[in-house]
């Protein structure tokens, strides 16, 4: 069995829905589950219209709402030639269309938006979506059945970020899913949703379709999870920045983490974990170009000569700096600053101490006044806004001491406010104001990628 995941642009119109089709059909002697996200922008109208009817603007809700109908219909009309199903999906969708309309109206009545509510409607973008895939399978002479994954994808309450509560989800997804892989169906259902146990529809967080479909993957101890996208695997930055980046054919489990966890969009940040318990092996591949094998993503075999391996960024990061002379006398200052931290909720991308001071890069703090407010009364605390960690993963990097050098002098014009190795010493990622992310990212690109004769570059790891 394999997992297979197709992404927001992999199913964004017909013509990619067919072609995603004739991807899964010529795997259907590996026996695949299908995880589908969400047409290419649905979530962001569907959040919108979350948003839109809070704020009291019915109107404006309800043009997306017709929108996304309208966009689905046409799916339909494309995609489903007998009248049967073309007219329960049509039905099914005008129903799914009122419900939303009826949400709207219930929110803007209110005049208050709850996280549990933008999960019921953000989850209407999947389950629109698989529905017309499993049905389009149908008609492309696949046997397919369309498994809801509120059935089997159960979390906790935490609305908008919920984490699948595993044992359970392995349960119900060997309970339902498992049987109709063994008579020969091909399992279509939804990423990103889940349900809270209770009915509730719950969801895992941005980007989250990546996650469950490994997640899936890795309890029913697939052979293969295979993430579709838009570009042709994993690259050496993201695209819009180098548009030549160029390919990855091979990396670890712990370098797609670290790339992903650093900002990389094409992996989901927690969607290589589960695959790293059970060892499965992951491919990142292109849905419109699927004769190219995409990247993939393993243990590794410590057979890899490259010296870096990708760039990545993570914007819309503080700063924040703390000193204290005190810091020579307490012992537990380090101690007392974390417990603030933790209070606060502040997540640290990147820490730097010295004998006085404690800089770390976190993301947005809703209570920012609060957190100084304690900090202060032990220490001097100022913060910045508008950072970014741009950062060089590759396990070779611990290996690779001449890669230091070669990274500073790339980015010797351009303001550090920080340095820091992960402690997994296969990263290093620099603090920079937001303005210099494609500078740096540029620079670092051609120091480390431009060059066939740099160091690293001559195996075969990239393309
Ligand atoms: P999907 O809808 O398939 O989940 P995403 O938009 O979430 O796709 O992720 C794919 C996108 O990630 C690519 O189109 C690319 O612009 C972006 N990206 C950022 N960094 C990288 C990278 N290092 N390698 C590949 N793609 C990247
Ligand atoms: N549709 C969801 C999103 O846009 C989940 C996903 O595509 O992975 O965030
Ligand atoms: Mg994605």
């Amino acid at each position: 069995m394999i997992v297979m995941k197709f992404g927001g642009t992999s199913v964004e119109d017909s013509d990619s829905i067919r072609r995603v089709i004739e991807i899964v059909k010529s795997e259907t002697p590996r026996q695949p589950i299908v995880f589908v996200s969400a047409c290419a922008g649905v979530t962001n109208q569907l959040l919108g219209i979350a948003t839109l009817s809070a704020d009291g603007k019915k109107d404006e809700a309800n043009d997306l709402i017709t929108a996304i109908r309208t966009r689905h219909e046409k799916l339909v009309d494309d995609l489903i030639r007998s009248d049967l199903p073309k007219n329960y999906l049509k039905g099914k969708i005008s129903v799914y269309a009122h419900e939303l309309k009826n949400l709207s109206q219930a929110i803007s009545v209110l005049g208050e938006l709850t996280h549990r509510s933008v999960d019921t409607i953000a989850s209407y973008g999947e389950r629109l979506s698989s529905m017309i895939i499993a049905q389009a399978m149908e008609e492309m002479s696949m046997r397919s059945m369309l498994v809801d994954a509120r059935e089997f994808m159960i979390t906790d309450d935490n609305f908008t970020k919920a984490a699948p509560i595993l044992p359970v989800v392995e349960e119900m997804s060997k309970k339902l899913l498992v049987p109709l892989v063994l008579n020969g169906y091909v399992v279509v259902t939804q990423g990103f949703v889940g349900s809270n146990g209770k009915g509730i529809a719950t969801t895992i967080g941005r980007g989250g379709s990546d996650y469950s479909a490994s997640i899936v993957g890795s309890l029913l101890d697939a052979a293969e999870i295979q993430i579709w996208t838009d570009v042709d695997g994993v690259l050496t930055a993201d695209p819009s920045i180098i548009p030549a980046a160029r390919r990855i054919k091979r990396m670890t489990f712990n370098e797609a983490s670290e790339l992903a966890y650093f900002g990389a969009r094409v992996l989901h940040p927690k969607s290589i974990l589960p695959a790293i318990d059970k060892s499965i092996p992951v491919y990142v591949r292109n849905s419109r170009n699927p004769s190219y094998r995409g990247t993939l993503i393993t243990k590794g075999d410590g057979n890899d000569e490259s010296v870096a391996k990708s760039i990545a960024y993570k914007e819309h990061l503080t700063l924040l700096k703390l000193e204290s002379s005190r810091m020579f006398l307490a012992p537990d200052f380090l101690e007392a600053v974390f417990a603030v931290f933790n209070k606060y909720h502040v997540i640290a991308h990147a820490v730097a101490t010295s004998d006085v001071s404690v800089t770390v890069a976190t993301e947005h703090i809703s209570d920012l006044d609060g957190l100084k407010g304690e900090i202060s009364e032990f220490a001097e605390i100022s913060s910045s806004g508008g950072k970014a960690i741009v950062c060089v993963v590759g396990e070779n990097i611990r290996h690779s001491p001449g890669i230091v050098g070669r990274i500073f002098s790339a980015l010797k014009d351009i303001r550090i406010n920080m340095i820091s190795q992960g402690a997994s010493e296969i990263n290093i990622g620099f603090v920079v104001d937001e303005n210099d992310i494609e500078q740096a990212v540029r620079q670092l690109h051609t120091e480390l990628f431009a060059n066939p004769s740099s160091p690293g570059l001559s195996g075969d790891i990239f393309d």
